[in-house]
């Protein structure tokens, strides 16, 4: 201790910001004073690691060039370094070589998990277990941070209605309310109650704003939203991040109603940096600064930079502009140096934070890299979580749990043996075959006979992050062993649906089908043996019309991460009862997206008391295949008693709830209760139901809970379209029940 006071004094007299008796601001006050001004630029730049820094350069030198602005002090982040060694080799340049010695703050896309995988985000909120998914961000920071990286681009925020775009699949689904909590849940997480500890990292709420609402949910595309969607849908999981405490913000390549996120004064400084009082930093999105060249709003690199600097955007991810123009655009007056201080203060804030300062070799410790990297506690935490977010979307005839012994099963369907699908997309790190398949998981109860026939494959055509794909296979010669099996077998479990890169960046469909010919396979097999438990495993929602009045049971499997085949087993075995319920609406067919329940009332109405309207189409039922907050169970509930406290309320005055929940079933089970609120007249519109509170409840069989809901403010009030919070009196109608379409209605009233 001694030794490091003195270091530390030592230190402190020659850098004086080392000094840790310093508030942070004053330790920034006074690195800043130091700072030259291609320093300070060079703290807004980040570079990406992969490949071309620690190994050789792809061509034209680039690694060199790198390292040349790395030994400068020209470079504030790297993302895509990963393990302890290659965070070690960029570090102690930055540390050691440089004349200031800021350290990196390294980034990674630690997205569901880092090594040992979790479920894909979308998947582990259809768990609707917040203290399930913070404990899954954990681990993955703890298996992150051992590897030597201390931010990750994660969570990502964006709502979204659209199953067609594939990045559905990273994030928390159609509503803002649960969206907003599982962004609390993942924030607190990944940074812990301390964000200098050595086993939390920095959070990166993204991609702000409005990514997913591309048009037509073709990635990237246009965003055109009105204020009254973008203040009531979009921004509320960003703003419960900010208030959670989240330090870093992504912004988007998207233009939002013309002008492109990263350059976006009004989301980025007003909104964010204004309005909610955001002290972290934004960083850019992959080359976003130079795709303002492309989207026609900026004419060239520097106008580019002036434009995102201007707007609030403090860190430019691999577009290298803000390098090579940052430093002229100040020089010759067309940016004020306190926009790039201000910047730099917000980046060196979360350096100091995260203890980067005290100690930049926190991070590397080779023995808990070891040591925490794919341990036995992570593979049960991420088990726990698959489970958590398995979805029963039907069970006819208790066709589940399978009876344990004495049965033949048919096991069916290229992905009941894939051990790299599962993983889903966005998995960096993890090695590719590393899932325990279903076939694995079932092999495990060994009292029935199983046997296993693949039918057709998934996949033909690279499988990497991006690469071309092509998925679509004709080839039918496994049919005829899969359609014997299943005539041989008492029970089929088939797995089907989409390849663990088929959603992701950049994979937008316009099909939600089962791609290739597995309907034909799973059509083929119900003609010799109806007795199918159908298993999906998929990034998105999908339109199944077909299987959803044919299949008897339908088991929504996401791709659940490294323990997928497990879960499913442990699942289909009974050793876990379901609980997950739908975080997105499941479309009858394309034609019905974007298909949500927080839909507007129209002005046609049929039954506005049972919110059926007139606006409809002619050639399929209005209703969703399977709507938001659905999900069945081994065992049923019976909701009884539901009341409000009283009739009227003024001002200021929780509104309660509750309701009476019974596990009427065979099984002890576990329920999301949910509540929804309706403001039946408003200065503006609302929708016709607003997921407001949800409870997460066990009940041994025939148990009976009360369950009370509180409702203030802060759920009874919408956004003007002057973003103004506006809580208005009137009538309110409750629904209580156990999905968005099955429930009970109570209602009050606010007087004011
Ligand atoms: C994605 C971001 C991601 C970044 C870095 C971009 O293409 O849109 O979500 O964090 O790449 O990998």
């Amino acid at each position: 201790i001694v030794i490091l006071m003195t270091l530390g004094t030592m230190n402190a007299q020659k850098k004086p910001y080392l000094d840790t008796k310093k508030t942070i601001e004053q330790r920034i006050d006074l690195l800043l004073k130091e700072m030259t001004l291609e320093e300070k630029v060079g703290q807004m730049n980040q570079y990406n690691g992969f490949w071309d820094v620690t190994g050789p350069a792809p061509k034209g030198g680039s690694a060199e060039l790198k390292y040349e602005h790395l030994r400068k002090g020209w470079v504030g982040s790297m993302l895509t370094v990963r393990g302890v060694k290659e965070v070690r080799a960029v570090q102690k340049i930055a540390v050691e070589e440089t004349r200031l010695g800021i350290p990196l703050i390294i980034g990674f896309d630690v997205i569901h998990g880092y090594k040992t995988l979790s479920p894909i985000p979308l998947a582990e909120a259809s768990s609707w277990d917040m203290e399930a998914i913070r404990k899954s961000a954990q681990v993955a920071a703890a298996e992150a941070s051992a590897s030597g990286i201390n931010w990750t681009f994660g969570p990502n925020v964006d709502i979204s209605r659209d199953a067609r775009w594939g990045r559905v699949m990273e994030g928390a689904g159609e509503d803002p309310y649960l969206g907003s909590k599982v962004a609390i849940a993942r924030v607190k997480g990944f940074q812990g109650d301390d964000l200098a500890a050595v086993n939390t990292i920095a959070a990166c709420a993204k991609h702000f704003a409005a990514y997913g609402f591309a048009e037509s949910g073709r990635d990237y595309n246009t965003v055109d939203v009105g204020n009254a969607t973008l203040y009531n849908t979009i921004l509320p999981p960003f703003k419960a991040a900010q208030e959670a405490g989240v330090r870093t913000m992504m912004n988007s390549f998207n233009i939002l109603n013309g002008v492109p996120a990263t350059g976006n004064s009004f989301l980025q400084r007003d909104i964010l940096k204004g309005k909610w009082g955001f002290d972290g930093f934004v960083v850019s999105d992959w080359a976003s600064v130079r795709e303002m060249i492309t989207h026609g709003f900026a004419k060239d690199g520097a106008e580019a930079t002036l434009k995102a600097v201007k707007a609030g955007s403090d860190m430019d991810m691999e577009s290298h502009l803000y390098i090579s123009e940052l430093v002229q655009l100040v020089n010759t007056g067309k940016i004020e140096i306190a926009l790039v201080d201000d910047a730099v203060r917000r980046i060196l804030r979360v350096k100091f934070e995260l203890g980067l300062f005290d100690n930049p070799y926190k991070y590397l410790d080779e023995k808990r890299e070891q040591e925490v990297i794919g341990s036995k506690a992570n593979h049960e935490g991420v088990l726990d979580m698959a489970k958590k977010s398995i979805v029963l979307l039907r069970n006819e005839k208790n066709i589940l749990p399978l009876k344990r012994s004495g049965q033949k099963i048919a096991l069916i369907g290229a992905l009941a043996a894939d051990k790299n699908s599962p993983l889903g997309s966005w998995r960096i790190a993890s090695e590719d075959n590393t899932a325990v398949s279903v076939l694995e998981g079932m092999q495990k109860y060994k009292e029935n006979t199983l046997q296993y026939e693949k039918g057709s494959d998934l996949t033909v055509g690279k499988t990497t992050f991006l690469d071309e794909l092509v998925f679509n296979t004709t080839d039918k010669s496994g049919f005829e062993s899969a359609i014997k099996a299943a005539k041989d077998a008492d029970v089929v479990v088939i797995v089907l649906g989409e390849h663990g890169f088929q959603s992701g960046e950049g994979r937008s469909r316009t099909q939600l089908d089962l791609p290739g010919n597995q309907q034909e396979l799973l059509e083929a097999v119900y003609a010799a043996n109806p007795n199918i438990v159908l298993v999906l495993n998929n990034g998105r929602p999908l339109a199944l019309p077909w299987a959803s009045t044919h299949i008897p049971a339908i088991v929504e499997a996401w791709h659940l991460g490294t323990e997928a085949g497990n879960a499913i087993a442990q699942v289909l075995y009974g050793d876990y009862n379901p609980s997950g319920k739908l975080p997105m609406s499941f479309p009858r067919n394309v034609g019905q997206v974007p298909i949500y329940y927080n839909q507007h009332s129209t002005g046609r109405p049929v039954d506005s008391d049972k919110n059926v309207f007139w606006s409809h189409y002619t050639d399929v039922e209005k209703t969703p295949l399977y709507p938001f907050g659905y999900g069945l169970s081994y065992t049923t509930f019976d909701y009884k008693n539901l009341k409000v406290g009283k009739a009227t309320y003024a001002k200021g005055e929780a509104v309660t709830v509750s309701v009476a929940v019974k596990n009427t079933g065979p099984y002890d089970g576990k329920e999301v209760v949910q509540l929804y609120i309706r403001d039946i007249f408003a200065s503006l519109s609302r929708p016709v139901k607003e997921l407001k509170g949800f409870e997460l409840i066990s009940l041994k069989k025939g148990e009976t809970k009360t369950v009370t809901f509180k409702l203030t403010d802060k759920e009874l009030g919408f956004y003007d379209n002057d973003g103004n919070y506006l809580v208005e009196p009137g009538q309110f109608k409750v629904f209580v029940g156990t999905s968005s379409e099955n429930v009970q209605e109570v209602g009050f009233e606010l007087q004011y």
